[in-house]
This record gives structure tokens, sequence and C-alpha cells, in this order.
């Protein structure tokens, strides 16, 4: 193996030691920090968000400011002790490649640094926390400087290693979690007429998110997900009071997203519903030409592509990114066996870093020419 394919696989393993969950990235954060402290960095903001970081390096020559996000975050899932560089914490395993995507984005990073002198504007690396929870992204857009150009990738696996996976407009889905608080009353087993609960619109409910729900062959994708539901309590003498649900809401674009939560805000609005949104992402929608930009770049060096046919289903915070710069986030399969995301048994694949930094190398240095 060269030395230069080595040394990123160690920092891989390195960082998928050290797996931390969203909002505790501590030790992550150290780890990038001492691995940035071994390039030029020219500008260095730490603590950002939590733990979140921003290394900004500067070219000799004018030109954009492009910045490149990477996710820091793992998830609550044991991993497999006989993995030689598992986890060293309980219950935490980067299940979702983050520990890959920071690796690439350090040797982004890298490459930048030890070419500065040919170098057109500005890299600027984001390190962000929090992304599993939607969190992250947000918060850090406040300590952002002024960029041109955002950019952002997932692995995926299940595609042919090394495809880029191309959406010239919308990745990947909007989706928010909807939390229902209702209102009842208990009563007696013996007089369900004197209760007043959820039970009798279960039906109505149903019916409603099924009426939502269009498949994802359809360019009109939209799906609503029941994830919890609480009503009574494990009793024979006692019919329910108030109640608890869950929803998932998903769809390609927010406008979507918004008909979605009117309709059923609608339903519940009678029943005195407290609703409350969690864990929202907006679609992650790609900048006007970029796509088709990433699509000649990827001709050029040869690099198969696929323009994909529809978005992902699932959902990634970069698309918060796109309130302050253009953006574009793709796609890089790693490998048609590899187990899917969130797998117990999911490891990055480390062939990934050489060949998403062939590509980016590319695409920036398009971009730096726009
Ligand atoms: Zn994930
Ligand atoms: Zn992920």
């Amino acid at each position: 193996m060269c030395q230069t394919k080595k040394k990123w696989q160690e920092i891989r393993r390195d960082l998928h030691q050290r797996a931390e969950l969203a909002g505790q990235e501590q030790s992550t954060a150290e780890y990038l920090l001492q691995i940035l402290d071994s390039m030029q960095v020219d500008e260095l903001k730490t603590g950002l968000a939590g733990h979140g970081i921003i290394a900004t390096f500067v070219g000799a020559k004018a030109g954009p400011s492009i910045a490149i996000r990477a996710d820091m975050d793992a998830l609550p899932i044991q991993e497999d002790k006989s993995l030689v560089y598992h986890s060293f914490n309980e219950q935490v395993s980067h299940k979702c490649g983050h520990d890959g995507h920071m690796s690439i984005a350090l040797a982004v990073c890298d490459w930048f640094a030890q070419n500065k002198d040919q170098m057109k504007g500005r890299l600027v690396a984001i390190f962000q926390p929090a992304e599993e929870t939607g969190e992250g992204a947000a918060l850090m857009l406040q300590h952002l400087p002024t960029i041109d150009y955002c950019l952002g990738l997932h692995n995926i696996p299940g595609e042919k290693l090394g495809k880029l996976l191309i959406s010239h407009e919308i990745f990947a889905c909007a989706s928010a979690g909807m939390k229902v608080n209702l209102p009842g009353i208990s009563s007696h087993a013996a007089e369900p007429d004197k209760a007043s609960n959820f039970y009798p619109h279960i039906q109505g409910l149903y019916d409603l998110t099924q009426s939502l729900c269009c498949d994802q062959e359809n360019e009109k994708f939209q799906v609503v997900s029941l994830t919890y539901l609480q009503v009574g309590q494990r009793s024979f003498g006692l019919t329910p009071g108030p109640s608890e649900i869950y929803l998932t809401l998903r769809s390609y674009s927010d406008q979507q997203m918004n008909h979605i939560k009117a309709k059923l805000e609608e339903f519940f609005r009678p029943l005195k519903a407290k609703i409350e949104y969690c864990e929202v992402f907006p679609a992650v929608v790609n900048s006007g030409d970029l796509g088709q930009l990433a699509q000649a770049v990827a001709s050029e060096k040869q690099i198969a592509f696929q323009v994909m046919d529809f978005p992902f289903r699932w959902s990634e915070d970069f698309a918060h990114y796109q309130k302050v710069s253009k953006t574009f986030f793709w796609g890089i399969g790693s490998g048609q066996d590899q187990l899917h995301l969130h797998h117990p048994d999911y490891d990055f694949n480390d062939e990934l870093v050489e060949k998403a930094l062939y590509f980016y190398q590319a695409f920036l240095i398009q971009l730096q020419n726009q």
C-alpha cells in the first residue's frame, strides 16, 4: 500500500475509534486539530456550535471561497469488538461513515495546503458536529465566513465503488418529526362513553396518513410514518386519557412538506392537540449549474457517474448551507456488497478517501476558475 493511502487509512481508523454522539464530539475535535496542526492553516476557529471547527487555507492567487463540509458525529449503535479498530466508546460507533467523510476533508485540506502557491481563493474546511440530529449545520451558519460555494458528500453503500451520484436538483428529502400531545379524560372501563381520548380517531389518522403517501417512483414522493403511539395504560379498569403520537414526515420538496404539515395540523386542531416539530431537515437542493459542472468534471476525468433519477429518501442537514451559499452535495458509491448505513456491522470503505479526493481536486480547480 502506498504511503499516502496508508496515512489516510490510519487517520480514518483513529477517528473511527473515537466515535462520539452528536453534540459530544470533543475527542474527535481534538484529534482533528492535531492533524490540522501539521498543515499550514491560515485561520482556525474551534469550539463552534459545540465542538465544530472551521479551518481556512488561503491560496496565493485571487479566487472564490469554497467550503467543504464534513460531519463529525457517530451513532448510538454497539459495534462488534472483533473489529481491530473498534470504537472505544460503548454503544457508540461510526455507522454512517462520518469518520471517512472527515478523512476525505482532511485529505483535501492537505492537498490545498501543499499547493497553496498554485491555488486560487480560499478553502474553508467545515468540520460540523451533530448531523444525525439535524442540529449542527444550522448552528454552524453563524460562524461561517463569507463563502461562494459549499460542497459536501455522503458515501453510498450498495452502489459501485467510486461511482459518483449526481443530482441536478434535489439530492435528498426534506424531513420533520411531528410530536403530538393530545388531551383526554379517562373513565371507568365500564363507562367508555364518559371518556374523551384519541381512540375513536385512530382510523381517521391512519386514513389521512395513507392518503398523504405517494411512492418513490413518482416526482411527488412523500411519506408519513407513524413511529410512536401511546394511548392509555396497561389496565383493564381504565379507558385512556391523554395520548402522545410521533410521526415522521418526508417529501422531496419543502413545499410538499408544508402541505403535509398543514393537512395533519388540520386533522389534529379540533382535538386541541399540542404540536411540536423536531429534527427538521430541509430538502437538499443543488444549486443551478453545479450538477452540470460536476458531470463535466467526472466525464473529463473519466470517473464513473450516474445522474440520479430520484432523490434519496433520507435527509441531510447540509441543506442549511443553501441559505448562505451556492451548494453542491454528491454521493459516492462505497461498493455493491457494502452493508447499508446505520447497520451495526457497517464500516466505511477506506478505498473511498483517494477516490473522493481525486474528484474534489478536479472539481475545486474548475470552481476556482469560474
Ligand atoms: Zn446517518
Ligand atoms: Zn451520514
